[in-house]
Order: structure tokens, then C-alpha cells, then sequence
């Protein structure tokens, strides 16, 4: 070989290093979007339908595959994250007004060809970033997400349905918040384990957002309005756990290991994965924090469960702000 050849052979090496090498995908990365449809579902849920030229590049793995969305800063402006480099940093470093508030959604669904992106929002206000952006928003306006990147090779993570292959039972509780995961669940169930008991509760304002759901004949869907019930948030969930729930008889050996330790809901969020390949009972609860919490202490310390078969999740604390 000689030296011209493989002095160019060398600069192509250096070249490709520096520029041809593609980079690794992450697990989760930043999409930007627009707000194409709103769907009224119920007097509280809607349905957000976005787009991008990118969505067809997000990959969800689980009925409740969460992501974070980011809405319109302080000052009125639209989220614009650098989609290159690290966009944590890039966001420590805004100012207050210019900060682009982040909170935590579910991907209820996902048309990769259509680039469609379905998330279901509460409307509970002009009382938070998000209930204030989703009550007035309109067509056309522009968000990001940051959410699972197909081009990944490996599991992104980020989502907590993951029911034993042996599961023999299952038992559901959340509130409004937990209610877009909940209906992927029940679907979900219907196809892969559609023999199988679900005992599902899900609390909700008010009748009117009692919503038809897919679900397998062996599934007992319960809601729980609170209007009609007369009940505080979170209290109709407690109740189902408490008295109307059917729980496998305690373990044991579990019992004597119950010893729990407490949880600072109002710093912290509640998050227990349960890892149920264990056995054939398993629960997904989730909704807002001290009604989890307690929820928790009731199934644990008083009925003995073993809590590898459940999974608890504190989707928001009543009067809190968490970003
Ligand atoms: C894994 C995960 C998945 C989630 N998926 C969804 C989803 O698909 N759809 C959805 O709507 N929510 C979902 N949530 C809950 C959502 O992130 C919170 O409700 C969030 O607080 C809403 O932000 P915000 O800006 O509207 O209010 P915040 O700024 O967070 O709070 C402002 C005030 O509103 C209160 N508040 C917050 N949420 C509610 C509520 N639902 N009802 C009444 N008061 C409330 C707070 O306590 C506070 O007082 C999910 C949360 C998690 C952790």
C-alpha cells in the first residue's frame, strides 16, 4: 500500500470517527409535537391527539408507558428543549419565566403510520401547567414530549404492567388519573389473558365519566363517581380496597416481614414496582398519593399481602405541585 493511500485511508478513519459514527439511541429522547384533534371523552378526560413528523419514531411497550410532557413557560412561549446535547442541563439553565414546565402522562395511544399520539387529560383546572394548558388549548399548538425512541435496541423502561405469565387473578384500583393505563390494561387483558378474574375499580368525578371500556367477560369493572357517592377524592378507592376487594389469603411469611416503612408523600413520590412472577395473584394501583399510601398499609400491614404482588403508584398529591 502506499503512503498517499493509506495517509487517505487514515483521514477517512479520523473522518468517519469524528463525523459518520452514528450515535447510540437512548432509551427515551425528545419529540416535538403539535395538537392535531381533542376528543371530549367526559366531562373531565379528553383526549389529546398529537403529531410530528417524528412521532412514527416513539415506541410504547405497556398499556401504562409514561412520558413527560412539556408545556408553554411562564412567559407564554412554546417548549423549545435542544434536541441535540443534554436538555436537562439546557433547562436547569433557563430562568423561572422562560422554564418549561414538566409533568407526567400516559401514552393511551400510538398510530406510528398515521404519526398519531393519543394522551388522555384530566381537566381538573386553571390550577396546574398542564389542566391550564389542556383547558385552553388549541389546534396547532406546539408541545414536546420526551418518550421511548424505537431506534433504541434495548427495554426503555418506563412503564409498570408487567403481569406474571401465571398471573390466576388480578385486581385494579385508580382514579381518573390512573383511568387512560387502567382502559389499556383492560384491553390488553382481554386479548392476552382473557380467561383470567380482573376485579377492577376506578374512582372518577361523576357519572358522566363513567366511559365504556373494552374489556374480557371474566373482568368486574366497578366505578366509583364520587359525586354520586357523596365522597372526598381518593375515598371511594380506600373503600374498595378495605371492604370490597377480593384479596388472596395472607402470606405468611410475608405477614411476619410487613414491617413498613413510611413514605414523605408531600416531598416524595409513592413508587413500588412489585415483581410478580411470583405467583398468580397480582394488583396495580394507582391515583392520588395518600389514598395509595393508605391503600398500601391496608393491603401490606393489615391483610398480610406479600407485596411483590403489587404495584403502587402515587400519580399526584392532592394540593402539591411536583415538576
Ligand atoms: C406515571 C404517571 C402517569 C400519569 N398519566 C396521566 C394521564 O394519562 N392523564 C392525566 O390526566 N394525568 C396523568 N398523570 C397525573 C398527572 O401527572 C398529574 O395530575 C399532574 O399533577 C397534572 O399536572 P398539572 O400541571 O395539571 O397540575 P400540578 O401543577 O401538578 O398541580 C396543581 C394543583 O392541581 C392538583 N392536581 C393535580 N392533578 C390533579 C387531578 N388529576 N385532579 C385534581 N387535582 C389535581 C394538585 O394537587 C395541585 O394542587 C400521571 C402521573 C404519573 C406519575
Amino acid at each position: 500500500m502506499s503512503s498517499s493511500t493509506s495517509l487517505a485511508s487514515a483521514l477517512g478513519n479520523g473522518l468517519r470517527k469524528l463525523v459518520g459514527k452514528p450515535a447510540k439511541a437512548s432509551a427515551y429522547r425528545l419529540f416535538d409535537v403539535q395538537l392535531k384533534r381533542i376528543i371530549a371523552l367526559s366531562p373531565s378526560l379528553a383526549r389529546f391527539v398529537f403529531t410530528g413528523a417524528e412521532v412514527g419514531q416513539i415506541c410504547t411497550l405497556a398499556a401504562d408507558q409514561r412520558i413527560k410532557i412539556f408545556f408553554p413557560s411562564a412567559n407564554g412561549q412554546p417548549p423549545q428543549l435542544p434536541r441535540q446535547g443534554s436538555w436537562q442541563t439546557a433547562r436547569r439553565n433557563l430562568d423561572a419565566q422562560s422554564c418549561p414546565p414538566m409533568r407526567t402522562y400516559t401514552i393511551r395511544a400510538l398510530r406510528r403510520e398515521a404519526l398519531e399520539l393519543d394522551v388522555d387529560f384530566v381537566l381538573h383546572g386553571i390550577n396546574g401547567p398542564a389542566s391550564a394548558w389542556a383547558t385552553r388549548a388549541s389546534i396547532g399548538d406546539r408541545l414536546q414530549i420526551y418518550a421511548p425512541d424505537r431506534a433504541f435496541a434495548g427495554d426503555p423502561g418506563g412503564y409498570e404492567w408487567r403481569p406474571p405469565r401465571d398471573l390466576r387473578s388480578l385486581l385494579l384500583i385508580g382514579d381518573e388519573t390512573a383511568l387512560p393505563a387502567l382502559a389499556g390494561i383492560l384491553e390488553h387483558m382481554a386479548h392476552a389473558f382473557p380467561e383470567v378474574p380482573a376485579q377492577v375499580f376506578i374512582e372518577v368525578p361523576g357519572e358522566e365519566d363513567c366511559l365504556e371500556l373494552t374489556r374480557s367477560p371474566a373482568t368486574e369493572l366497578n366505578w366509583l363517581p364520587r359525586g354520586l357517592l357523596d365522597a372526598g377524592h381518593g375515598e371511594a378507592m380506600v373503600h374498595a380496597a378495605r371492604e370490597l376487594a377480593r384479596l388472596p389469603r395472607p402470606d405468611s411469611h410475608a405477614r411476619k416481614c410487613n414491617a413498613l416503612e413510611e413514605i414523605d408523600i408531600e416531598r416524595q413520590i409513592l413508587w413500588e414496582r412489585g415483581a410478580p412472577d411470583t405467583g398468580g395473584f397480582h394488583a396495580w394501583i394507582a391515583g392520588e398519593s395518600a389514598a395509595v399510601m393508605h391503600i398500601r398499609r391496608h393491603l401490606i400491614q393489615e391483610r398480610g399481602l406479600d407485596r411483590k404482588t403489587l404495584t403502587l403508584m402515587g400519580y399526584w398529591r392532592a394540593g402539591r405541585s411536583f415538576d
